[in-house]
């Protein structure tokens, strides 16, 4: 059992996207330390990626339920015409959150840890978590999608009371630069290229 790193925004890995994996190339203690580390960090979800493996797995957390969903190889099988905006952050931006447009309700098609098909319905909240850790393994962060106009810093005031200042891309990859990359050999902002 580990906490892993999180790799945060500008690391080439986000950008890249995950491959199919067979169960057995996966580690051992892979899937519990994600799930560990989900939990440590307060997400509600984490994708391979996020934590430098480009392994086709997410794991999440499904609202009001509890239940923690380990998927592996997930695809979006269905998802609703009806759209849905509403604030997301991601443990790989820390202290940002802005407005995105979701499918309301989507399918995924995965794997089990135990190599079990399964189907899943989700809808609101749980269905716009799915989407957000299904873009990250294709390398797509929820800043490529979001309303740009409410993308916001929060500011840490030692207050109950979460204060925001507006933010731009612009500015976010230089305070990441700054905090995260100052002696990375390598930092990616874009969005990976369509294939
Ligand atoms: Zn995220």
């Amino acid at each position: 059992m580990a906490i892993l790193p999180v790799l945060k925004y500008g690391h080439p890995i986000l950008r890249q996207p995950a491959q199919p994996v067979q169960l057995m190339d996966i580690p051992p203690n892979f899937i519990q330390d994600m799930v560990d580390t989900m939990i440590e960090r307060d997400g509600a979800g984490l994708a391979a990626n996020q934590v430098g493996s480009l392994q086709k797995i997410l794991v999440a957390v499904e609202p009001n339920k509890d239940k923690i969903h380990v998927l592996i190889n997930p695809v979006i099988a269905g998802y609703s015409e009806k759209m849905e905006s509403d604030t997301e952050g991601c443990l790989s931006l820390p202290r940002l959150q802005a407005r995105v447009d979701r499918h309301y309700k989507i399918v995924v098609q995965a794997l089990t840890p135990e190599g079990e098909k399964v189907e899943i319905q989700a809808r609101g909240l749980f269905a716009r978590i799915l989407q957000h850790e299904m873009d990250h393994l294709n390398g797509v962060l929820y800043i490529d999608r979001a309303d740009l106009d409410t993308l916001v810093w929060l500011l840490d005031t030692g207050d109950k009371e979460v204060e925001t200042k507006p933010a731009t891309i612009a500015e976010i990859q230089q305070e990441y630069k700054k905090r995260y990359h100052h002696d990375a050999p390598q930092i990616t902002f874009a969005p990976a290229k369509k294939a």
